[in-house]
């Protein structure tokens, strides 16, 4: 991802930025202090696994950390002039994390992490769009009783981590699609954006910011979806045209294979620039 971020292609079209990690007081502003505390603790007594799948290595606290803070940074990067947009390149992802429980991978949740500082920075309403093909059941909870954030999510279902049923809503802010593997492409590319369609309706988001999981093309090895690299690029740029002028954040969530989520984050960054 990062090598094909620098290419010559590319390169012209993006601005690093090395940003700080997120501290104690943007972090409680998601997660427990006893869970951080906890996170802490175990990578400095060398790891452990929290999970079936999620394991704590002893420099994954450092991690994780750093993470949130990069989404954090691209919050304050886009949302520092008109129309901006920032990508943040960053793991562990975080939308399967909860207040107190890391799971999927995911120790902070970066995305939720980003609308709480988006709202602290003035941000009244926030949208979240997320199409990783895993529902991210971490983001859901952490928003599902606050109206102020709406969250749609395209994912397959059933599949892990098993939630994201259309029937969950919410407060009326949750908007979940979800979908079996192996539908032509144009299915997916359409029922994501009616979802967001369906969100707008009525409500104006200050701030977009985008789970920009990478697991949903066609090849991933966790994944059934379809999806070709160019629909990344028509999806954001059918986002940012439904919130033209608003900042627009996407932040890495999943995607396992490394040359499709090149291809993918390729056409991310070049939509979003
Ligand atoms: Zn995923």
């Amino acid at each position: 991802m990062l090598e094909a971020l620098r290419t010559p292609e590319l390169a012209p079209l993006v601005a690093w930025i090395e940003a700080a990690p997120a501290g104690r007081e943007i972090l409680e502003r998601v997660h427990r202090g006893a869970y951080l505390d906890a996170l802490a603790a175990l990578a400095a007594s060398g790891g452990g696994p929290l999970d079936a799948d999620t394991y704590l290595g002893p420099r994954s606290w450092e991690a994780a950390q750093a993470a949130a803070g990069v989404a954090v940074r691209a919050v304050e990067e886009a949302m520092a002039r008109k129309g901006g947009t920032a990508f943040a390149a960053a793991r562990p992802p975080g939308h399967h994390a909860l207040a107190a429980r890391a799971m999927g991978f995911c120790f902070v949740n970066n995305v939720v992490v980003a609308a709480r500082h988006a709202q602290a920075q003035g941000a009244a309403r926030v949208l979240i769009v997320d199409w990783d093909v895993h529902h991210g059941n971490g983001t859901q909870a952490l928003v599902e009783a606050d109206s102020s954030i709406r969250y749609v999510s395209l994912h397959q279902y059933p599949w892990y981590p098993g939630t994201g049923a259309a029937e969950e809503r919410g407060v009326g802010n949750v908007f979940n699609v979800p979908r079996p593997p192996g539908l032509p492409r144009l299915r997916y590319v359409r029922d994501l954006l009616d979802a967001v369609d369906a969100a707008l309706a009525g409500w104006a988001p200050d701030v977009l910011l985008v789970s920009a999981g990478f697991d949903s093309l066609a090849g991933d090895p966790l994944g059934g979806f379809t999806l070709q690299p160019e629909d990344v690029a028509t999806w954001t740029a059918e986002l940012r045209a439904r919130v033209a002028g608003r900042p627009v954040i996407a932040v890495l969530e999943g995607g396992y294979r490394l040359d499709l989520l090149a291809a993918g984050v390729t056409e991310l960054v070049r939509a979003l620039a």
